[in-house]
């Protein structure tokens, strides 16, 4: 799986100069586990109008987000930031009621996943939730976060509550708006080009973490029926519908399973250990954001790498080429790079590496300010605080091949903006 054949990711593909500040901000802010503004208490509305607003949030997907989109304005606190917890059982200590009792405004994902914050929720706290959002109810898969019309619609919410509560920083919290939806619009180019190239793929789930992913990248979902009721009533397989799992498995009718790391169980665990002895890949979801991913998109975006390598290792690779030349050395083909203008890191990264990949931008602009500046050396100073992403290719790819991958890259780079049909309904 670890690879030298570094694709850099299409989601950096937006303005590069944007990006920066982009990140620069979600840097500044990301402080998933930090008490929230506890200097002053006694804050009144008025003082606090001039502050940073004082942000909750009831998991650090959002968080994330929040933090990413309210930059030095905001002081966002997550109160569940480990994937080390069942999330769906969390239980907050008296000092998480506190935080969120206090916040100015609470972020929640609703449709109970963590009833919890909501009923913690102090009177003078606004609440955004997900759920809400797009209208999802208890019941619903509650893993919003995977659904690219829920990320949309709370950034969007988050950015209307932020005006309300800061309205002299409106401009401000308008452009991070902006510039995250940039970005959010490449991860949707990358997972909707995806999807235009891929039919009839299927994917099964030890729990259905995933489901608003897979079905963004779509993925049916072959799960037998029997085993998904009984993990979202959150009881015990009944051994024949793990026999069924298991058949499926070992037939190799799907393409992919998806492992929640997070809801492990003796029976996930059996689930697991089938597909490796049936060469069926897995891939490891876990519910809330690990600690190490960049952003929201940035984790979701490596999410659908993985899945790419698994179900077709040499998707997006054919346009790779050099990344064989591997550590560092990319930095001195800024020749190659103008050719499709395509970005390549340092293979061995998985998330930070210098440069932004043009090629299936949003907008064609990029490709023509990379061509012109023979890219790696402008992009060189991005380097820390671009947050790029890449397509680690499964199959080494000599650098041989690297020649003619324009072609490749206008095929899928033709700037066809249509939104992809297959919009998951995140009321599901
Ligand atoms: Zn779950």
């Amino acid at each position: 799986m670890r690879t030298r054949c570094a694709r850099l990711m299409r989601f950096a593909a937006a303005s590069i100069s944007a990006m920066m500040l982009f990140a620069a901000a979600a840097c500044g802010s990301q402080t998933s586990s930090e008490q929230p503004a506890q200097t002053n208490p006694g804050t009144t509305s008025q003082q606090k109008a001039t502050g940073p607003i004082t942000v909750v949030s009831s998991i650090n997907q959002w968080g994330s987000l929040a933090a990413e989109l309210g930059g030095d304005d905001v002081k966002v606190t997550s109160i569940v930031n480990t994937t080390n917890v069942d999330a769906h059982d969390f239980e907050p200590k008296t000092s998480d009621i506190a935080k969120l009792s206090k916040a100015q405004i609470v972020i929640a994902n609703g449709a109970g996943y963590d009833s919890w914050a909501t009923k913690a929720l102090g009177k003078s706290s606004s609440l955004v939730s997900a759920a809400s959002v797009v209208g999802a109810m208890e019941g619903d898969n509650p893993h919003l976060w995977f659904s690219k019309d829920a990320r949309s619609g709370m950034a969007e919410a988050i950015t209307d509550a932020y005006i309300k509560a800061l309205p002299s920083k409106k401009k401000d919290f308008q452009q991070r708006l902006k510039t995250w939806q940039q970005g959010e619009k490449s991860l949707e180019k990358w997972t909707g080009d995806f999807t235009k190239n891929h039919s009839k793929l299927t994917y099964a789930a030890t729990e259905p973490v995933a489901y608003y992913l897979m079905a963004d990248l779509g993925f049916d979902d072959a799960t037998p029926k029997g085993y998904a009721q009984s993990v979202a009533s959150e009881g015990e397989s009944a051994p024949a519908d793990l026999q069924s799992f298991q058949q499926l498995i070992e037939k190799r009718s799907i393409d992919v399973l998806i492992n929640n790391t997070q809801e492990a169980s003796d029976a996930t665990n059996m689930i697991t250990g089938t597909a490796g002895r049936s060469d069926v890949p897995v891939v490891d979801v876990s519910e809330q954001m690990p600690e190490k991913a960049e952003s929201l998109n940035a984790w979701i975006n490596q999410l659908v790498n993985t899945i790419i390598d698994a179900v077709d290792p040499s998707y997006g690779c054919e346009a790779n080429e050099d990344s064989e030349s591997a550590d560092g050395t990319d930095e001195a083909n800024g020749a190659d790079d103008t050719a499709d203008a395509d970005g390549n890191g340092s293979a061995d990264g998985t998330q930070n590496t210098e440069n932004g990949d043009a090629d299936t931008g949003a907008s064609g602009t990029d490709a023509t300010e990379q061509q012109d500046g023979s890219d790696t050396a402008t992009t060189q100073s991005d380097k820390d605080s671009t947050p790029n992403f890449i397509r680690e290719c499964k199959a080494s790819k000599s650098s041989s091949q690297q020649s003619d991958t324009s072609s490749n890259d206008s095929d899928s780079s033709d700037s066809s903006q249509e939104p992809d049909t297959k919009q998951p309904d995140p009321g599901k």
